[in-house]
């Protein structure tokens, strides 16, 4: 495995490289990421893995500095897992004295994750951007679990041309349902005790979807009044969404249904989604 900083480093690697898998990550890795980085190895055969706290998609008020980051265990565990680049550059390197493109969707600030934290994706579409021209890869890997990431960096390539082709992979959890998360690690023991009732509430509006309802206020009420249960846990929005477009629906129709949801467990901020088919 070999540990790239630079960027000129990493276009002479990926340079000997036809077949290229990629997955983009802030590190501090667990098996949610590691799940992408052994599907992109078995795709793909050559697999790198980035790892860079973005600044660009924080708000200033959010959470950049203490991001938890351990690069030491994060190469331990790509070794493990036959990595062939690691490229870990640091800010400077990629917002250079004079930095000033941006790549922006203006309509992804409307909806969900983009409504609640402006300016988020413009920062997540320009770093993910900069990564592809950097590492120039076949094949790059998202979760599911960030849904809205993964409809704003299929649209960024379709609308840029960009000539990777997106995957996007299932959520990993927890053995008791939560989402796993770089930001689990900010739970105290209670909360993060509390904290598999997101995805509880998840199932509860799932069922009632599975049993036929259709309704997305019954179902988004079935999901919040099993939050309620723990008051701790308070919501940020509760969205019953098209899949595709985001837009929010108030008849769930053939094309299915992104539930999603944002809550707050103390200081720590958690999402999490099902997708109703
Ligand atoms: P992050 O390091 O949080 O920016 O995540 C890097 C990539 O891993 C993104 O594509 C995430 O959607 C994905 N990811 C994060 N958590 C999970 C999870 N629990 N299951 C699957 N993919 C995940």
């Amino acid at each position: 495995m070999q540990l790239i900083t630079t960027i000129a480093a990493m276009r002479t690697a990926r340079a000997d490289v036809a077949n290229l898998g990629f997955v983009p990550t802030m590190g501090y890795l667990h098996e949610g990421h590691l799940s992408l980085v052994r599907r992109a190895k078995a795709e793909c055969g050559c697999v790198a893995v980035s790892i860079f706290v973005n600044p660009t998609q924080f708000r200033p008020n959010e959470d950049f500095g203490r991001y938890p980051r351990d690069l030491e265990r994060d190469l331990a565990l790509l070794a493990a897992e036959a990595v062939d680049f690691v490229f870990a550059p640091d800010a400077a390197a990629i917002y250079p004295e004079g930095f000033g493109t941006y790549v922006v969707l203006p309509a992804a600030d409307e909806f969900l994750e983009g409504a609640a934290r402006p300016n988020h994706f413009r920062g997540v579409a320009t770093v993910v951007c900069k990564l592809f021209n950097i590492v120039q890869p076949t094949r790059a890997y998202f979760g599911q679990k960030d849904a809205q990431q993964s409809v704003v960096v299929r649209q960024m390539v379709r609308d840029l041309n960009v000539p990777t082709e997106v995957v996007v992979a299932p959520t990993v959890r927890e053995a008791d349902g939560l989402a796993m998360s770089s930001r689990n690690s900010y739970l105290s023991p209670a909360e993060r005790a509390i904290a598999p009732t997101i995805y509880q509430a998840l199932v509860a509006a799932q069922a009632c979807y599975q049993a036929g309802e259709r309704d997305a206020a019954t179902l988004k009420a079935t999901l919040s009044a099993r939050l309620a249960a723990e008051p701790a846990l308070q919501p940020e929005y509760i969205s019953a969404a098209d899949p595709l477009t985001l837009h929010e629906l108030t008849t769930i129709g053939p094309q299915g249904a992104l539930l999603s949801l944002a809550v707050r467990l103390g200081s720590v901020r958690l999402i999490d989604n099902l997708l109703l088919v």
